[in-house]
């Protein structure tokens, strides 16, 4: 027998126009890629959405279904789009625009984006693709008239011109939830980047698990400040859940140093935020620059993209009173896989204990199954021993990727291999080892680059480390630490090798340390490992 509730399709509109009727006067402010701060509400952003809505439909010709590409940082306009776009059936194409400008051109055509909306920042960047962008219709900068730069894009239109001009009257359709809403590349270290094709249904069901208590947690009463880019892996749903919650919206913009993030936290009265690791190093060193710099709203910081090290999770919570969540995900599971939340009792554990826990990756959100197996793809256990290949399964995981490229990517029993080597242990807890292709290889054993990278920026004198496998000849691979130190801070191999004795196995030293003045990042802030594996493939260990 059949439920006799009413079929209503999970559609992003309604996200929007929800907010705008139960949460009309909460604002979202943004620091413009012009400079000056913009605030308005959630109505004022639903009535432009309608006006673009309108603008994409008739006077640039796009269809249900056609894609749309955006190169653009976290503001209001961007917001606008991801709605306008999105709320009537087309596909909003979020393109990373730290990817190699070869990687953006192929993406842009791979899609076959019908129009391209840039903020000011990436004109220049789409004047040099242009001759490669052949089958792109239009191009909008998002600025106003007074704003418009002298440029060779041909019939570039301006944004507010041409949202002001159009009708708000447009009623947001109804279809069917399976339609495909967004797209985001993976930033690919090797080949061609991989179109994850969202639907609406996936994103409705990936918000509202993603916005549990135990997990992204906002309510109406909270101001969400998303570090993490709308152009990376949905800013982890944020703009999607915070509408939903009537949270305050605060954008920060192209500027993501320590000290603006800092200004805009404090003068918005921000209560959550989160970002990839590295934001928050820039955050901690501009806090410690001066005594008296406090976060004095902030509650919640979620961190995620790559391992949070333990003493940035401690130096928030000791030093600065803001909690941690630390949580994984990848661009193909819409992010999110795992929140660190802690468990009944777990808070009340040693400070110690408490970050041994905190440090991993944290449990699977409802809806999300996850297990580790063997090369052999075998179960193994899950004892917080064990480690294997990471593999998740849930209905908003990919299940393959744009026009096929990259083939049959689920096992028999439709699990989706991360790529990433994991722990799983008996309260649930995930924790990465490694990336698959990062492991080091010792002997027949497994060393964790990760665990050892935290590891040594614990050291005061480091601000970055990196770990890779080099040829060894007894032991095929053994490890390198390749160290960034804090400008004006001197450290030793010798200090550094004394510091990590007991904090990590002893079979997993390194065999050496070289100093370097920076390390090479993807476009999405992680280390790129692929480089300095190219860069360290003739050292010799001494
Ligand atoms: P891209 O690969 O395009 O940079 P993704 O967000 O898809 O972007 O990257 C996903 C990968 O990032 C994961 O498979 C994992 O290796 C890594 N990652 C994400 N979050 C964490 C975390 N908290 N700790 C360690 N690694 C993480």
């Amino acid at each position: 027998m059949r439920g006799l509730m009413q079929d209503r399709p999970l559609l992003i509109s309604s996200f929007l126009t929800f907010a705008a009727v139960y949460h009309k006067d909460r604002e979202i402010v943004t620091r413009t890629v012009e400079g000056p701060i913009h605030r308005y509400t959630y109505a004022d952003c639903e009535r432009r959405a309608r006006k673009l809505a309108n603008v994409l439909k008739g006077r640039l010709g796009v269809g249900f279904g056609d894609v749309v590409g955006t190169l653009a940082w976290n503001t209001y306009r961007h917001l606008e789009l991801w709605y306008g776009i999105s709320g009537q059936g087309m596909v909003c194409h979020t393109i990373n625009p730290r990817l190699f400008p070869d990687q953006i051109a192929y993406i842009v055509n791979h899609a076959e984006d019908k129009v391209l909306f840039m903020d000011l920042t990436f004109v220049p960047l789409v004047e040099k693709l242009l001759p490669r962008l052949g089958n792109v219709k239009h191009f909008v900068i998002m600025t106003d008239r007074a704003h418009m730069p002298a440029t060779s894009i041909p019939g570039a239109l301006c944004y507010e011109e041409i949202v002001e001009e159009a009708s708000d009257d447009f009623v947001w359709p109804e279809f069917d939830e399976n339609t495909a809403s967004s797209l985001c590349y993976t930033s690919g270290t090797t080949g061609n980047p991989k179109g994850v094709l969202y639907s609406h249904r996936s994103t409705a069901l990936h918000s509202m698990v993603a916005n549990n208590a135990d997990a992204l947690g906002m309510r109406s009463s909270d101001a969400v400040l998303p570090v993490v880019p709308m152009f990376h892996a949905n800013a982890w749903s944020i703009p999607y859940g915070a509408p939903m919650a009537g949270a305050k919206i605060v954008m920060p913009g192209a500027a993501m140093d320590g000290a603006s993030i800092y200004e805009l936290l404090e003068t918005e009265g921000v209560t959550m935020t989160a970002a990839v690791p590295t934001v928050w190093l820039m955050l901690l060193q501009h806090l410690e620059k001066e005594e008296d710099r406090k976060l004095s709203t902030l509650k919640r910081v979620v961190i995620g993209g790559s391992a949070a090290p333990r003493s940035m999770i401690e130096t928030f919570e000791t030093k600065y009173g803001v909690s941690v969540c630390h949580a994984w995900g990848m661009t193909e599971m819409s992010p999110l896989g795992t929140l660190g939340s802690l468990k009944a009792g777990m808070d009340k554990l040693p400070i110690e204990k408490r970050l041994d826990i905190q440090c991993k990756q944290g449990r699977a959100v409802f809806c999300v199954d996850m297990k580790i197996t063997d090369d052999h793809g075998n179960e193994l256990p899950r004892d917080g021993v064990a480690f294997g290949h990471l593999m998740v399964r849930g209905p908003w995981i990919a299940g393959a990727y744009l026009k096929g490229d990259g083939g049959n990517i689920l096992d028999h029993n439709g699990y989706f291999d991360t790529g990433d080597v994991a722990t799983l242990d008996p309260e649930g807890f995930m924790q990465i080892t490694d990336r698959a292709k990062d492991v080091i290889k010792s002997g027949g054993e497994w060393i964790s680059s990760i665990d050892l990278e935290n590891a040594a920026v614990g050291h005061p004198s480091v601000a970055e480390a990196a770990v890779i496998g080099v040829f060894h000849p007894k032991w095929d691979e053994r490890p390198l630490l390749i160290v960034v130190r804090k400008p004006g801070k001197e450290v030793t191999k010798d200090e550094m090798m004394a510091f990590l004795t007991g904090k990590i196995a002893k079979w997993w030293m390194p065999d050496d340390v070289v100093f370097v003045d920076d390390l090479p990042h993807t476009a999405t802030g992680k280390l790129l490992k692929t480089r300095l594996r190219d860069d360290f493939k003739d050292y010799k260990f001494p």
